[in-house]
């Protein structure tokens, strides 16, 4: 298996990096919400590239790149902790590429393309997160077929308190069909009966719960078929999987981490050295299993389980420098607003996000080693 660049792509590293220089005090990675101005500034400029449609087919107005490149560039973004890759060109311009209609195309991959709208995923709900094909918010069509009416809750959006648009995943079947009886729609955040409200979290940003009073959506802005849902966010995940949980978010924790403990006159205590010697094989670890989902992906093969191990691996890698470096650093380490600290209350959501721990393990358990049927 080779899981090197190849001269072409190494030069497209190179320009992202020059890029991101100009970006290096960005610092947009861990706390969007304090910074979002200036990363939706970043993302229009990286839009004057074309780099939030680097994978889109041209014939969208996209650039044409496989998987590789867009492992590049959102590696280098995590590493350089810029941002996180947008959800607008991802998930939701893949889902409308694949399965929009002609006028829905036109209606939104250009002002997504040019960085112009942004999207807060609606999926979780208070009583279905893991259990996603439970979710209870309702899509009633109205008699004259022309629209539909949202009522319920969404819980746990990231984004959702700057986002200009949602991606609202809804009941549209009987509770009953569960995964079969859901439908996909936008929904303009400032349509009326939409209330979002923050839920603090531990790093000092926020999540969101997002409230559907009948809200109305016209047909035109549901994606797909209606009880189609299902298989088009499960295409769209598959997707992605090679830039969710990027390696250079965790090598540029360990290599900050280093820093503060140099910094502090730390680095020779033999305690210190073994530890974070034994994080840095750790961190390559998980390097080779985030080349790994890419490998798989460029194979067209199928990446689940391959994801479900690095989410494991990297999730519980950033929570352990950080750990690590609280318990070496002393009340220091400790003291609010140092680099240490707000790097381990991030790291903490980090194996909730995106799916559980205990999901990716009975993920890995099912389809790798065929534990459980
Ligand atoms: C930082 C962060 C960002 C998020 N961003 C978004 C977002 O943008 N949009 C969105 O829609 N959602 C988002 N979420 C929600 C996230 O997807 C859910 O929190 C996650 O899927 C877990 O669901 P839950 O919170 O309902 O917990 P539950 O599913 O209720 O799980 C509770 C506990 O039970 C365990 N558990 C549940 N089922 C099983 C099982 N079958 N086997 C073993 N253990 C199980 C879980 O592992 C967990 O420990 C975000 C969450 C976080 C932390």
């Amino acid at each position: 298996m080779n899981y090197g660049f190849n001269s072409e792509e190494l030069a497209f590293r190179d320009e992202v990096r020059e890029f991101l220089a100009d970006y290096a005090d960005l610092d947009g990675f861990y706390c969007q919400g304090h910074r979002w101005p200036e990363v939706r500034s970043m993302f229009s400029a990286m839009a004057q590239k074309n780099w939030l449609a680097l994978t889109w087919p041209t014939e969208f107005g996209g650039l044409g790149k496989g998987p590789v490149h867009e492992y590049i560039l959102w590696n280098e973004v995590a590493y350089a902790r810029a941002a996180r890759n947008p959800l607008a060109a991802g998930i939701v311009a893949k889902s409308i590429i694949r399965y929009g209609t002609a006028a829905q195309r036109a209606t939104w991959l250009e002002r997504i393309r040019t960085g112009d709208i942004h999207f807060s995923l609606c999926y979780s709900e208070p009583e279905a997160g893991s259990d996603l094909a439970g979710l209870r918010l309702k899509a009633t069509l109205s008699d004259d077929g022309t629209c539909y009416e949202l009522n319920g809750q969404k819980c746990w959006q990231s984004y959702a308190q700057d986002m200009d648009f949602l991606w609202v995943l809804a009941r549209t079947g009987t509770q009953d069909s569960r995964g079969r009886g859901l439908s996909l729609f936008i929904c303009d955040k400032a349509a009326n009966g939409v209330r979002v409200a923050p839920l603090p979290t531990l790093d000092g940003d926020q999540l969101n719960e997002v409230f559907f009073d009948g809200v109305r959506v016209s047909v035109e802005q549901r994606i797909g078929d209606e009880n189609g849902a299902w298989s088009i966010i499960g295409e769209a995940l598959a997707d992605e999987r090679h830039i969710q949980f990027p390696p250079g978010r965790v090598r540029r924790d360990l290599e900050d981490l280093v820093a503060w403990l140099n910094d502090h006159d730390l680095g020779h205590d033999p305690m210190v050295r073994e530890r974070m010697a034994d994080l840095a094989a750790r961190v390559l670890e998980t390097e080779m299993l985030g080349r790994k989902v890419l490998a798989t992906m460029v194979a067209g093969g199928n990446a689940t389980v391959d994801a479900a191990m690095n989410k494991i691996i990297h999730t519980t890698v950033c929570q352990d420098i950080a750990r690590a470096v609280l318990d070496l650093g002393g009340p220091e380490a400790l003291v609010t607003g140092n680099r240490p600290e707000l790097i381990w209350r991030q790291s903490l959501t980090e194996t909730i996000g995106g799916g559980t721990s205990e999901i990716m393990r009975s993920v890995v358990s099912r389809q790798l080693l065929g534990l459980g049927g």
